[in-house]
């Protein structure tokens, strides 16, 4: 098969804009062959996005993006877990607790910084059970506090930020492990946000090659090309799959489209077929 996929998409049921089934439907509006739908430490989304790619005729990959500890962020992406996801639950409501830990301290801040905003606003912006952060920086942008959700994140969100708090989270190797023992292949999210040099990127995903990682997202929206030519060949030497995405959330990031990005990404159907593949011996060997 052919055609141009996405590996990276969000929906409402963490902290993208459009519910699943629009999200699947706007894919096909696209003409995209498929996305993955890895929605923030939740797999509420994934049911209502397989059925509306069945009805559309367009494939949907189940996936999960889990943030992990590591300065200044590490998010690992996972895909095709098995259907009931029993193994991952637990891990998910733990990560959704200490998001409901974390997101009062920070609205705490903001009011203390001056800036009139509740947690029953921010709320009221997120349409599942995952509340984040872009949440706060939609409620900060809408009451004109700044001009935009990046400046939210620039100015108090991001980490080193007056207003940032750390959530509780897994180490990346138990990220990893977790992700394994509900099926999924692992994959290290846009390598672009951990600010390493080439070296110490290197050696990061040797020890975490070594935890059962699988892909790494060297195709991505905010890389350069050059950027995308070192995430190649490092995942050749470590013999990772290189897997891409757009990273859509919707109006919360307005300028990025699914599929295209800024307008920089083409990621073939081929991937996903290598995808598949690694499942495929994944499940062969837990099998053995
Ligand atoms: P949270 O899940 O609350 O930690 O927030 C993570 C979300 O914030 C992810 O969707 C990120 O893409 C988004 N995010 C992180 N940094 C930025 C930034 N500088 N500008 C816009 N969105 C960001
Ligand atoms: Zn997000
Ligand atoms: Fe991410
Ligand atoms: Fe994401």
């Amino acid at each position: 098969m052919d055609g141009i996929i996405d590996l990276h998409t969000h929906t409402t049921a963490s902290d993208g804009s459009m519910n699943p089934g629009a999200l699947v439907r706007h894919a096909r509006a696209k003409g995209l062959a498929a996305i993955a739908v890895t929605d923030h430490d939740t797999v509420d989304g994934i049911e209502e996005a397989l059925e509306e790619g069945e009805k559309l005729g367009i494939e949907v990959v189940p996936g999960l993006e889990i943030s992990v500890d590591y300065k200044p962020e590490m998010h690992i992406l996972g895909y095709f877990f098995n259907n009931t996801y029993k193994n991952i639950r637990g891990t998910l409501n733990r990560l959704k607790r200490s998001r409901e830990v974390r997101n009062p301290k920070i609205i705490g801040k903001l009011n203390e910084l001056g800036f009139c905003i509740s947690l029953d606003e921010v709320k009221a912006e997120a349409k599942g059970e995952i509340v984040g952060r872009p949440h706060i920086a939609k409620v900060l942008m809408d009451k004109g506090y700044v001009k935009s959700i990046e400046e939210a994140f620039d100015k108090y969100l991001s980490s080193g930020k007056p207003a940032y708090f750390k959530k509780e989270k897994l180490t990346p190797e138990e990220g990893i492990r977790k992700i394994i023992e509900a099926g999924g292949i692992p994959a290290l999210a846009h390598p672009i946000y951990l600010n390493l040099s080439l070296s110490q990127l290197d050696d990061l995903l040797g020890r975490l090659k070594q935890a059962g990682l699988k892909g790494i997202e060297a195709y991505y929206v905010d890389n350069t090309k050059d950027e995308t030519g070192n995430f190649l060949r490092l995942a050749m030497k470590h013999e990772l799959l290189a897997t891409g995405g757009s990273d859509f959330h919707g109006s919360f990031k307005p300028d990025i489209e699914i599929g295209v990005g800024r307008g920089n990404l083409q990621i073939h159907y081929e991937v996903l077929e290598k995808l598949k593949g690694i499942g495929f011996a994944l499940g062969r060997e837990s099998r053995t």
